[in-house]
């Protein structure tokens, strides 16, 4: 059994939906492309499933959010595939991969061979178990990575309102989760290793500001301690949770967000054997991987960005996702006006009615500006004198363009002390 494209995306997520939209606007024939996706749904904005998916009230459900709403651009509908005549296999594992016949093998036993490969599997969400705590799988402990995730989180939430939850973990995961139940009127208290949260990106003075906004809305901080196992009822259900220090907590939930890991596996040995750097699938400028056949985009892709000097990085966020994507396409189907991706690495969040974005990179000295108490913000990162990252919190579009560009133009910093004075004017100034 088997089926031949022309083009294939393995991964049906953020960067397959961009993608599919970019070989659209390329003018891809009927039955030439198609994309190939464990999930059950067409492509959707991942983001959604932490923020408008968990709200109480006019909860965010699929078909709003398929891609490419996130980018303000067209939503493409299982109707939208079809009328394209693009393929969704959909609910469909790819166990394994051969480069050099050129073909995948799924879990039913199907061979699908392509001519070009955009491999878009993206990352999972890491489990207790991988760090030695058992019992995860209980019904009432919740990761959050896919539609399936979610609508889980969304049951045991419902089983809990008034009742408690731990969030195990301080990243942006354990963040939006923790709004979210708070929304959900479920008292949360979060636990992390490290001494504040968002300690990859935030500052100390940056996490105070978010630690108390959160503590002013009931949520409790254990900081510098970890789970280390769970308390049982006789059905299973996690009742309370035991940590480091013999801490225990008792709990009517648990969400966990401690990281992902990229879908790298497949091509990691024997014939689909790839070149692998940062955790990801090692790709060029043009995302394309050791194999010239095959590119490599979103989560899943480690590649060169331009502005650091063309040090390799896998940025795990939503906007590389769709610009990755679309510059894979773009190289394949026009590769003589392709050239290498100029990459602005951008980040961003939302909490509460608290809204953030990050661009760049967060090394040197950090110079913090703005109104703290009124939650208008913001810092920026400077190294060798020049702007390298720069962060705003509660900012208007044109705030969000400016700092991009300073960042982007990597501006000229002659006093540290007049960049602090001048804040956000400065990126306006440039
Ligand atoms: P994914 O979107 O993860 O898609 C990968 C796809 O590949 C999935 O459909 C998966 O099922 C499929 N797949 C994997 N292996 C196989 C296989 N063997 N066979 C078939 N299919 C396979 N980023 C931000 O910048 N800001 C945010 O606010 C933000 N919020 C987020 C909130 C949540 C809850 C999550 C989970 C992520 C968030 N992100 C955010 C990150 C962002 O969603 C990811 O960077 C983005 O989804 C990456 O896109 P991708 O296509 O590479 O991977």
């Amino acid at each position: 059994m088997g089926r031949a494209f022309v083009y294939v995306i393995l991964g049906g997520g953020v960067a397959a939906g961009y993608a599919a939209l970019e070989f659209s606007r390329r003018h891809v024939a009927p039955g030439e492309l198609c994309i190939i996706s464990e999930e059950s749904v067409a492509p959707y904005e991942r983001p959604a499933l932490s923020k408008g998916y968990l709200l109480p009230e006019n909860p965010a459900r699929l078909p709003q959010f398929h891609t490419c709403v996130g980018a303000n651009e067209e939503r493409l509908t299982p109707k939208w595939y079809r009328e394209k005549g693009i393929e969704l296999i959909l609910g469909t594992r790819v166990r394994s991969a051969d480069l050099k016949k050129k073909e995948l093998l799924t879990m039913a036993g199907e061979t699908i061979t392509y001519k070009y490969l955009i491999i878009a599997t993206g990352a999972r969400a890491l489990k207790l178990e991988e760090f030695g705590v058992w019992g995860s799988e209980a019904e009432n402990v919740c990761y959050l990575r896919d539609i399936a995730d979610a609508d889980r989180m969304v049951n045991v939430m419902q089983s809990c309102a008034g009742k408690s939850a731990v969030v195990i973990g301080g990243g942006y995961i354990g963040m939006e989760c923790t709004a979210a139940l708070v929304t959900n009127k479920i008292k949360v208290t979060m636990v992390f290793p490290e001494k504040h949260l968002m300690a990859r990106l935030f500052t100390a003075k940056m996490a105070e500001f978010y630690e108390n906004y959160y503590k002013e809305r009931g949520v409790k901080f254990v900081k510098g301690n970890v789970l280390t196992s769970f308390e049982n009822d006789p059905s299973g259900k996690v009742t309370a949770v035991i940590l480091r220090d013999g801490t225990r907590i008792p709990t009517d939930m648990v969400v966990v967000g401690i990281g992902i890991r990229a879908n790298t596996s497949l091509f990691d040995e024997g014939g689909a054997k790839l070149a692998l750097e940062k955790g990801g699938i090692k790709v060029n400028g043009k995302m394309q991987t050791s194999d010239s056949s095959v590119y490599a985009v979103g989560d899943v892709a480690a590649f060169p960005v331009k502005l650091f000097g063309n040090d390799i990085r896998r940025l795990e966020h939503v906007d590389s996702a769709r610009k990755t994507a679309r510059h894979a396409v773009s190289a394949i189907m026009a590769p003589d006006e392709t050239g290498d991706l100029d990459y602005l690495p951008f980040f961003y969040s939302r909490v509460f009615s608290l809204s953030w974005q990050f661009y760049g990179d967060n090394v040197g000295e950090v110079v913090h500006f703005g109104d703290f108490p009124n939650s208008q913000f913001g810092a920026y990162w400077v190294n060798e004198g020049r702007i390298i990252g720069a962060f705003l919190e509660g900012g208007a579009k044109e705030d969000y363009e400016a700092i991009a560009k300073v960042v982007k133009t990597r501006a000229k910093v002659s006093d540290v002390g007049e960049l602090e004075k001048l804040g956000l004017e400065f990126a306006f100034r440039e």
